[in-house]
């Protein structure tokens, strides 16, 4: 790995963190903002978990935890893998990270180097290939097609390996696309990749349980064959609405979890004590608002995607899981960035051009659904009005 300057210059950034400070801005100045550009709930964490934290920090669990993070909080992670995804894994497998994007920090930058490939979903969430270009390996897109109801495609995935491939990453249910690759197409990648004994895969997870109309979506670490090559990312971000307290988990084979463990000795040392508390709650408390939230989300998601499809020019299949809306908007004559950039400027909604998840991004934009119905509602009012009255630019 060749970690100078000039490899932080590589460095990508998330464009939903841009567009969330500018749509911060343009509110600060008076302006009405709809904003379905971040993609975090527009809940509140559930008042269980928070108390967790502070009768935590009253406990006096303040100080260092393990770098692994506590025992009990593996412990839990343990008991919810086997209660979602019907594996039974041990509490010695299971890091406690800062955040979800840690987990794929850490497996990038364990696997990428110059001369070593990366695969990733195109499009796909950013920070994938922005940490591939920074370890200097080659990062190789798989194509997610709409065609594909935004599944990942077996057939193509393993068509994509060479001898250089080092890493695969996987996410279902996906961001940005909201799609779900039916285990069938998973069977057949995991059988495929026998052929590939060299691979590794990262399966980003951390929408896992994210999924409606009684989709679910099949988790990596069902398939003992590939446990030994497999690091499965996952976290409290999404699903219980704490995306601010920086807590994730990642489930590792046995050579590599030794690896992680020294790099968050050497990095961050330990997630902060309270919040490993509260993560326990998370997991082992009442479910009833997380359910609650999945709910909403289902309403607002039908919302949204018969309101686009009410739009001229504009096309939006039904996302299976996560909460996001990915209309092609092909027919709108606009190029994504430019629409995203003008609906922000013009007519006051914020959400992200498709070319900030990759290059197969084009023609598309992506909705975040992690808003009320009421400002749903609006935007694709906005959106509609906008479109039916502004010449579009090349
Ligand atoms: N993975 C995917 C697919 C995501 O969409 C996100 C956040 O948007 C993350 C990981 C990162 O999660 P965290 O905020 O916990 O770092």
């Amino acid at each position: 790995m060749l970690q100078t300057i000039a490899a932080f210059d590589r460095i990508g950034e998330e464009n939903a963190f841009a567009v969330l400070a500018r749509a911060t801005e343009l509110a600060q100045s008076g302006r009405d903002i709809v904003n379905l550009g971040i993609g975090q709930p527009d809940f509140r964490t559930p008042d269980h978990i928070v108390e967790a934290a502070i009768k935590a920090l009253h406990d006096g669990h303040h100080g260092y935890t393990p770098a692994t993070g506590l025992l009990a909080t593996r412990e839990a992670v343990a008991r919810r893998t086997l209660a979602t995804a019907g594996v039974e894994i041990s509490p010695e497998s299971v890091m406690i990270m800062p955040g979800g994007k840690p987990t794929m920090f850490a497996a990038i930058l364990m696997f990428g180097e110059p001369g070593a490939e990366i695969l990733y979903p195109d499009p796909g969430f950013p920070i994938y290939k922005s940490m591939i270009d920074f370890t200097g390996a080659k990062a190789v897109p798989v194509p997610i097609r709409e065609e594909n109801g935004f599944a990942f495609s077996a057939e193509e995935t393993l068509a994509l390996i060479t001898p250089k491939t080092r890493l695969l990453i996987l996410n279902s249910p996906a961001n940005p696309t909201g799609g779900v690759t039916p285990r069938a197409e998973i069977e057949k990648l995991v059988a495929g990749l026998a052929d590939h004994p060299h691979v590794a895969v990262m399966s980003d997870e951390i929408y896992d349980v994210m999924t409606y109309d009684g989709e679910t979506a099949t988790s990596l670490l069902q398939f003992p064959e590939i446990r030994h090559r497999l690091i499965v990312l996952n976290g409290w971000s999404k699903t219980w609405a704490m995306t601010g307290w920086r807590m994730g988990w990642s489930i590792w084979p046995e050579t590599l979890y030794g690896k992680v463990r020294k790099l968050a000795v050497n990095c961050w040392s330990c997630v902060n004590a309270p919040s490993q508390y509260a993560g326990i709650a998370a997991i082992d408390g009442p479910q009833d608002e997380v359910e609650k939230m999945m709910r909403a989300f289902d309403r607002r998601r039908k919302l949204v995607v018969d309101g686009l499809n009410e739009i001229d020019g504009i096309s939006c299949i039904v996302p299976k899981g996560a909460f996001y809306a990915y209309p092609n908007i092909g027919g709108t004559g606009w190029k994504a960035k430019k629409l995203a950039s003008a609906l922000l400027e013009e007519a006051g909604v914020a959400l992200i051009g498709g070319p900030d998840f990759g290059t197969l991004g084009e023609g598309y934009i992506r909705l975040s659904y992690a808003n009320s119905e009421e400002n749903i509602l609006r935007a694709l009012e906005r959106i509609g009005e906008f479109l039916a009255t502004s010449a579009h630019s090349p």
